[in-house]
């Protein structure tokens, strides 16, 4: 196992009050590369909610869908200024996704090959799919 992806399988162990309904059941369905990205998004989170001590909150899935990041969650209990700055955090990554190797975590390109969407450096790009 790389050691993006031991990062990526620690979250759940870390942020517990993030996966209240424990690890998520296929895993994270994403390249390593973007490790970093995720477990920046669950540092953003977990600081937003520390506001919100009765939040509940719990990650459905993170996968990639496109070529970008997708994260699904739901939040509950906390005011709306809460979710709104949980919803931007989540945005922000998945914007910035596009603009991230999703294979190492250069920096890349969002592209297309016969119809299928990526975001890939040019070192990856050159190489498999
Ligand atoms: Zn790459």
């Amino acid at each position: 196992m790389s050691e993006a992806r031991a990062r990526l399988d620690a979250l759940p162990n870390l942020y517990p009050h993030l996966f209240q309904g424990g690890p998520l059941p296929w895993g994270f369905e994403v390249g390593d590369g973007w490790s970093d990205l995720i477990a920046t998004l669950c540092v953003r989170i977990d600081s937003i909610l520390r506001e919100a001590p009765g939040a509940q909150f719990e990650i459905l899935q993170v996968k990639e869908k496109f070529g970008a990041l997708r994260f699904y969650y739901e939040i509950d209990g906390v005011e709306e200024s809460i979710s709104e700055a949980v919803l931007e955090a989540v945005m922000l990554a998945g914007k910035a996704s596009v603009h991230i190797c999703e294979r190492c975590g250069r920096p890349g390109d969002h592209g297309s090959k016969e119809g299928w969407l990526f975001t890939r450096c040019a070192v990856c790009q050159a190489g498999d799919p």
